[in-house]
Order: C-alpha cells, then sequence, then structure tokens
C-alpha cells in the first residue's frame, strides 16, 4: 500500500493528470512568490497595491479565462481551472476573487453572449491582464432578489442610455470594461461599458473587515450613453447573469478549499509544536478530534469538488449540482478556519498566521455568488418540486 499522505489522505491526487499537477504546481508557486509575503500587510492596510502588474502576471500564467477557448485564452479543463483557484485562495480569498471575476464572469459573459467584434475588442486584453474587467449585477436594494433591479436602459435612436447603481462589486474602480446588467423594455440585457465612458463612476467601497485585500465599489452610471453595438447580444433575461455566477460559482467550490487548507495547516503545525501542560497540544484528544474532522471535511470537500468538476468537463453539470458544491464547501471552509483559530489560541487572531484572515474572508464568500439560504432554497426546489423563494 502506498504511504499515508496528511496532504493527501484520501490519495486523491491519483484522480490528476501531469498536466494537472503541472497547473497546480505553478499557481501555488506564484501563489508563494507573489502573495503571501505581502499578503498580511496589504490585508492590514486594506488594500492590493500592484493589482495591474499583479493581473498582468496572472494573465501570463494563463489563469485569466482560463477554461475559456480561443482570443488568448488557456482553454484549460474546469478540473485545472479548479485546482487554480485553490491555490490561489490559500493564499487569500481576494486574489481569487480578482481572478474569478475576470475569467468566470466579466470575460464569460463576453465570450458566451457577445458578438464577434465584442469578443475581438475586449477578451484577448481580458486574457493577457492588460484590461481588468467587472461585473455588476448586485444593486444596494437588489442582492439574491436580482429580478428587482432598478437599473435601467433605454434606446435613444440607436444608442443606448444607461441609469442606476450597482453595488458591492468586485474589481470595479479598476475595471477598464463593466458588464453591466439593467432591465430593459425587453427584458435584462448586459451590457460592455468601457469604464471611461462619460458619466460612468466607480467609489471604491472602505470600512471592509473581509475580503480587505480585494477591490469592491460601487458603479454609478449616469446616463451612460453607449452605442448599439455595446449590448450583449445573444442573451435577453436573468438566464444571462445567472449562467455566468455557475461558472464563477464552480470556481469557489475549489476555491473555498484552498482557504480551508491554508488554516488546517497552520493548524497542524501549530499543533504540533506548541506545548501547553508539558507536551505539545497536538498530543491532546480533544485537538486530534478538531483535527481529524478537519480533514475529513477538507478532503471530502476536494473529492466532491473533483467529482463536479469533471461533470463540468463532459457538459453534464446542473446548476443544482452547482449548488449543492458551494453550499457544503464554502460552510465547511469558513468552519475548518474557525476551528483552526481555536487551536492557534490568542495567536489565532493575529496577522501573523492566516487563519483569521482566511476566516473573514470566507465570509464574503459564504454570501456572494448566492447566499448559504439561496443555495438552501435551489437544493429545497430541486428535492420537493415546491418554489420556496417567495
Ligand atoms: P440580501 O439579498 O439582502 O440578503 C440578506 C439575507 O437575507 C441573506 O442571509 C439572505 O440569504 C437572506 N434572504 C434573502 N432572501 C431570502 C429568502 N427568500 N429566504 C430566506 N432568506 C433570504 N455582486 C456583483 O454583482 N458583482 C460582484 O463582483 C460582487 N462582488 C462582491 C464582493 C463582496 C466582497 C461582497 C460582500 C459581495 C459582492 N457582490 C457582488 C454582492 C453579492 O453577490 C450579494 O451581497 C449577495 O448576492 C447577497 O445580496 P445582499 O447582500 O443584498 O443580501
Amino acid at each position: 500500500l502506498p504511504p499515508f499522505d496528511p496532504d493527501d489522505p484520501l490519495g486523491i491526487d491519483d484522480l490528476l493528470e501531469p498536466e494537472d499537477l503541472a497547473v497546480r504546481t505553478t499557481v501555488r508557486q506564484w501563489a508563494a512568490d507573489r502573495v503571501l509575503p505581502h499578503i498580511a500587510d496589504w490585508y492590514e492596510r486594506g488594500e492590493l497595491p500592484g493589482i495591474r502588474e499583479l493581473t498582468r502576471e496572472l494573465g501570463s500564467l494563463g489563469a485569466l479565462g482560463m477554461s475559456l477557448t480561443g482570443y488568448g485564452c488557456a482553454g484549460a479543463s474546469a478540473v485545472q481551472y479548479g485546482l487554480a483557484c485553490l491555490e490561489l485562495e490559500a493564499a487569500d480569498s481576494g486574489i481569487r476573487s480578482l481572478v474569478s471575476v475576470q475569467g468566470s464572469l466579466a470575460m464569460y459573459a463576453i465570450h458566451r453572449f457577445g458578438s464577434e467584434e465584442q469578443k475581438q475588442q475586449w477578451l484577448p486584453r481580458m486574457a493577457s491582464g492588460e484590461v481588468i474587467g467587472c461585473f455588476g449585477l448586485t444593486e444596494p436594494d437588489h442582492g439574491s432578489d436580482p429580478a428587482g433591479m432598478r437599473t435601467y436602459a433605454k434606446r435613444d435612436g440607436t444608442d443606448w442610455v444607461l441609469t442606476g447603481r450597482k453595488m458591492w462589486i468586485t474589481n470595479g474602480s479598476v475595471a477598464g470594461v463593466a458588464v453591466v446588467w439593467a432591465r430593459t423594455d425587453e427584458g435584462v440585457r448586459g451590457f460592455a461599458v468601457p469604464t471611461d465612458a462619460p458619466g460612468f463612476s466607480a467609489p471604491e467601497i472602505k470600512h471592509k473587515w473581509s475580503l480587505r485585500a480585494s477591490v469592491t465599489s460601487e458603479l454609478v452610471l449616469d446616463e451612460v450613453r453607449l452605442p448599439a453595438d455595446a449590448v450583449l447580444p445573444e442573451v435577453t433575461g436573468l438566464r444571462g447573469p445567472l449562467s455566468c455566477l455557475s461558472h464563477a460559482r464552480y470556481g469557489i467550490i475549489w476555491g473555498a478549499l484552498g482557504a480551508a487548507r491554508a488554516s488546517f495547516a497552520s493548524a497542524l503545525e501549530y499543533a504540533r509544536t506548541r506545548e501547553q501542560f508539558g507536551r505539545p497540544i497536538g498530543g491532546f484528544q480533544l485537538t486530534q478530534a478538531k483535527l481529524a474532522d478537519m480533514a475529513v471535511e477538507l478532503h471530502k470537500g476536494v473529492l466532491l469538488a473533483h467529482h463536479l468538476g469533471r461533470r463540468m468537463d463532459a457538459g453534464r453539470l446542473r446548476p443544482e449540482q452547482v449548488s449543492f458544491g458551494k453550499l457544503n464547501n464554502v460552510r465547511e471552509a469558513i468552519e475548518i478556519c474557525r476551528t483552526a483559530r481555536t487551536i492557534l489560541g490568542a495567536n489565532g487572531i493575529s496577522l501573523e498566521y492566516p487563519v483569521m484572515r482566511h476566516a473573514t474572508n470566507l465570509e464574503s464568500v459564504l454570501t456572494y455568488e448566492g447566499t448559504v439560504e439561496m443555495h438552501q432554497l435551489v437544493l429545497g426546489k430541486a428535492l420537493t418540486g415546491l418554489d420556496a423563494f417567495r
């Protein structure tokens, strides 16, 4: 039998191809070099300095729009994309959020629903990291229920004129293009809005206690005039943004486990070396129970992510299955981080260790891309056939 590997107790790596392992190693190394040495400082300052350079480096790695094909995208498998998300989030959820929003929301929307001209105009520069994208769906008064959105686009001759506000938009203040969803006379439509358009502004949201190394913004659209060809032609209705969200949620199923893995590793190392009552705290049964339960949930989550990744690669992943994964893996990841925090005692609350940073980051991850309750309602509806949303 192969020996027991504490990093991979179930032997899940056996499911990976050599190319998958290469992607994982590359992204892990990049995060170790470029993010980990600075992240505590960035987090404390509430900034992501050098975001443009970091984004270009992520573009060089092929991590932006990674599972899309053509237009400079890497055309990687869903499993490889997932592995990259996990490695990025093991450094910080803010970095993974940057990549998710760029690739799975902004680029995915243009790739799936854009015209050939829009794809040519935006995607190669977004894949290289030259242009950052954001995705504006949430509004101050409409989060879980985007059907009530107030931002609207009206026709004026052949032009469109957009008015409204979007809230909590990742990458907003640094974006060169904003994919904005607005109501129109025909239903909800998506627009590729160049952020230098007159009437567009994106003030940054400050005073966050979560995802502090991530840019989060309000989008203000004050009669932004756009040419006819700014609308994404291939979709009308909420199906558009929801299918983008499904793609991004898939990455989060993997990503959240990165935060959990880093916190678990920190707690395991601490438990082995910290001594109380004359012996390492890892020798106490209560600590071992915590570590065993954390490892069980962490690696069950990885197995689930793998399973869903293979379904996505086979074109068989249903939205309800994405909800299943997002609900379980983010909820378990935050529990792992919180338990890790207890093992580190007082040191657990310090930025010297990563666990509290990961735990507070996951508070956002628990809420965005569909709250826990929304995914319970999706599954509840699928199980019972009864719609409990309203
Ligand atoms: P609400 O919808 O007001 O929900 C509040 C509470 O009520 C939740 O617990 C919710 O589950 C519960 N609730 C609501 N309806 C029901 C119901 N029917 N039954 C039971 N419970 C219910 N949005 C974007 O568009 N683009 C982004 O890039 C983006 N980035 C984000 C980054 C961060 C850091 C954060 C925190 C959020 C981001 N969001 C983004 C917004 C995010 O998607 C929303 O916050 C989320 O959808 C929830 O909306 P809300 O905050 O308005 O909460």
